[in-house]
This record gives structure tokens, sequence and C-alpha cells, in this order.
């Protein structure tokens, strides 16, 4: 198993890319691999199977699609030859933009499949024999009945954020997808975790994979990341407390429920907000509309719930704010994750209650160091937990995270102290 640590950076023509991928490359202004594409591309380009613990916002997408790419340039066929299969609409059309950028240059064709809109257009698209497929396992299930779908000619399966395709409900329709691909094909999974299910999808469907792990479940050393103890009746001031902050360019609140997340942007747009929410009950438009929307900067406060949640990318994001905390401690790093990406600066911060105590405490020891307390003047805790800095406790890093991230995750992170950050981000490298 290979861990990544930090590496010098080299050029991507170190891979031998065709120019074409790689004139690609430069038209969206990447210098330099991300680490995941380092360890990822050579294997890639050398047809074996991979298995990235990974997230969205690591340069995972690149890491997987630039082999790919590489091989439907230099010896073309009809396709589908590349089959991505990832669990949500956002995410699957993140991919086929960013795939779409990386191969400007290479007159390949591609087509998105998900539900939620008439398949009309997309069935048009297949009968142009694409060699790329990206779509949600729901509708590429369905065209595959309907034969409007032929996947015989596969060569790649490329599984994305396979856990949170578990976590939907989607492993049986995968492995209906996966009898009707040829059996011998290259396969590509990549998780942020390893839920036995998916470890045990991986054990059936890889042969002698590379293992590519990124040390991430601390969160990336650009996010400041902190706590503030809040009565639950308070939450609505903080929130109001934090958007109003000067820093404050555009921020990502999540909520725990659809229901939520439809009041707090109901009430902020109240207050005079440009705020929008976008959650699972929204169709398919509304809620394309709305990330349009704050991608362009229109809305500047984005309310949404996990599941719609995964797999956005906005650049620019100053702010998440947790109003509820997640359910569960990995979806913290995935939520954070969503500022501070491209390697700029973010904040986030969490709303802690007395009832969040299980959460925060099952949290700090997957992220592997205490959450910094933040204490803003006027809100207090609402009891049971302490607002004052946590005990070093006994702390249990995730497997595979390497020595020198757990010792640098160890320190605690002053928000409001700028040598801390300079500091933190040296050391990580
Ligand atoms: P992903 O993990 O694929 O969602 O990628 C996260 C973001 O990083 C996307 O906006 C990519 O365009 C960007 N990205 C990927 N690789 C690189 C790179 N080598 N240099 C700069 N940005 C990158």
């Amino acid at each position: 198993m290979i861990t990544l640590k930090s590496f010098e950076p080299g050029g991507f023509d170190q891979f031998g890319l065709h120019e074409s991928i790689l004139r690609g490359i430069a038209a969206l202004g990447f210098e330099s691999p991300r680490p995941i594409q380092t360890e990822t591309i050579p294997a890639g380009l050398e047809r074996r199977d991979i298995m990235g613990l990974a997230q969205t916002g690591t340069g995972k997408t690149a890491a997987f699609a630039l082999p790919l790419l590489d091989r439907l340039v230099r010896n073309r066929g009809f396709g589908p030859r590349i089959l991505i299969l990832a669990p949500t609409r956002e995410l699957a059309t993140q991919i086929a933009a960013e795939i779409h950028s990386l191969a400007k240059y290479t007159h390949l064709k591609m087509v998105t499949i998900y539900g939620g809109v008439s398949a009309f257009n997309q069935v048009r698209a297949l009968r142009d024999h694409p060699e790329i497929v990206v779509g949600c396992p729901g509708r590429v299930l369905d065209l595959l009945q309907q034969k409007k779908l032929l996947l015989d000619k596969v060569e790649t399966l490329v599984l994305d954020e396979a856990d949170h395709m578990f976590d939907m409900g989607f492993l049986p329709d995968i492995r209906k997808i996966m009898s009707a691909l040829p059996d011998h094909r290259q396969n590509l999974l990549f998780s942020a975790t390893m839920p036995g299910e998916i470890r045990s999808l991986a054990n059936k469907i890889l042969k002698n994979p590379h293992v590519v792990e990124l040390a991430d479940a601390a969160p990336a050393a650009t996010i400041d990341h902190a706590l503030v103890m809040v009565a639950e009746r308070r939450k609505r001031d903080l929130l109001e407390h934090f958007l109003q902050g000067k820093d404050c360019e555009s921020a990502i609140v999540f909520t725990r429920t659809k229901h939520r997340a439809r009041r707090l942007a109901d009430q902020l747009v109240k207050a005079g907000h440009k705020a929008v929410g976008i959650q699972g009950n929204l169709s398919q438009s509304r809620r394309d509309q709305a990330m349009r929307g704050f991608r362009s900067r229109r809305f500047n406060v984005l309310v949404a719930t996990d599941i719609v949640a995964r797999g956005i990318d906005v650049s620019g994001v100053s702010h998440v704010i947790n109003f509820d905390v997640p359910n569960t401690p990995e979806a913290y790093t995935h939520r954070i994750g969503r500022t501070g990406r491209a390697e700029m600066e973010g904040i986030a911060c969490t709303f802690v209650t007395g009832q969040d105590h299980k959460w925060l405490r099952a949290t700090e020891r997957m992220i592997g160091s205490p959450i910094h307390r933040q204490e803003v003047s006027g809100f207090v805790a609402d009891g049971n937990i302490s607002s004052g800095p946590p005990q070093r406790g006994r702390q249990t890093p995730r497997q595979g995270t390497p020595r020198s991230e757990q010792a640098v995750g160890q320190q605690p992170i002053s928000r409001s102290h700028p040598s801390n950050r300079r500091r933190r981000r040296r050391r990580t490298g």
C-alpha cells in the first residue's frame, strides 16, 4: 500500500501523456500534478486496477481520467469504452465538466446520463457511440435495460465515491450494470471511506490493484476550522454573526434535514441575504438553477443537506458553516472540504449544542486532534459541553495516516493567529 506524503512537484510531462492531453491540462492552468495524480496516473497508464482512498477535492478526477484519455486518443474506436459511475447528478456533471476541459483538444465524445431529466438527449447522444459515458447508476441501468445503452465495449469501469453509492442504495444497480460489462476490463474504485460492503466489492472486482491512500482523514491544511458552542435557539443569530463578517464572501450552510434547509433558506432570504436552498426534494432543473446562481455569485449563501452537497465543487467558497453537525465524523471532513479548495484558504465553523457530544468525540478521534473551540461574545454553550479547550486525550488517528501527518493534526489551531496558519501549511507541505 502506498501512503502519500509530501512530494516534490514535477511537471505533467513526466507521464508521457499525448500532446493533445497536455494541451488540455495547460489550458486548465494545472501546473504540477497533485499527489494523487502522481501516484495514480502511471498505474492507470499500465492499465492496472486501482483502489483510491481519497475524496472529491484532491484532484481525483484528473488522476483517473488522464490515463484513460491517453489510451482513447492513441487507439481510436467506437464507444462506450469508458464507463464512469457517480452517486449524484451534481458529481456526474462535475466529473464530465472536468473531463470535457481535459479532453478539449482530443475530439473525443462523452455523454452524461442521469435521472430527473428527459432521457431524449442522452439517448440521442449515445447513437454517436461516445467513447466516454459518465452517469448515475439508476438511469444507466434504465437505459441499459431498454437496450439504448450498450456496454459490451467497455474497457474501463470507474466507480467514484463508492461509499456514497453504497449509502444511497446503488450497490444492487451497480452489480446489474457490471454483469453487462466485458469480464476482461480495467476497474478503478475511489472511495473516501471503506465500509465493509465497499471493501468486499473492491475485493471482488479489483485484481491486484494499485492502492493509493490519501492521508486526508484530517481536513486540508488550507481550512481553518473551529467549533462554536451554542444553544439550539441561538443558532440563527450566530449564523447571522458569521454571514455579516467582513471576510464572508460566500458560504455554504449545512443543515441536517431537507425541511431545515428549506426553512433556513427562506428565513435568510427574508432577512435580506442572497440565499438559496438546495435539497433533495427540488427538481433537477431547480437544483441546477440554484447551483448556477451560486457559482455566478447571484447568490452568496447556499443552504444544503449532505446528500445534494456531495461533489459540489465551487471555487472561492470562503465559509462552510455547519448549522447542524453532520451525521457521521467522515461527513465532517467532506463538508468542510467544500471550502479551502484548490489550495485556497477557507474557514469552516460548526455549531455544536449539548446534544452533539457523541458526534464531537467521534470526529475528533477520527481526525486525530481536538477541533479548536472558538468563543463568540454573546453566545454561550447550552450545557453539556465544555467551551474551554479540549483535553488532549488518547487520539487514534485513522489507519494509514502517515506519522508526519498525525503530528501535524495534533497541533491546536488558532483561527485568530495568522502565523499559526502559515506554520501549519509549511509543515504539511
Ligand atoms: P477533484 O478532486 O477531481 O474534484 O478536483 C478538485 C479540484 O482541483 C478541481 O477543481 C480540479 O480542477 C482541480 N485540480 C485537479 N488537479 C489539479 C492540478 N494538478 N492543479 C491544479 N488544480 C487541479
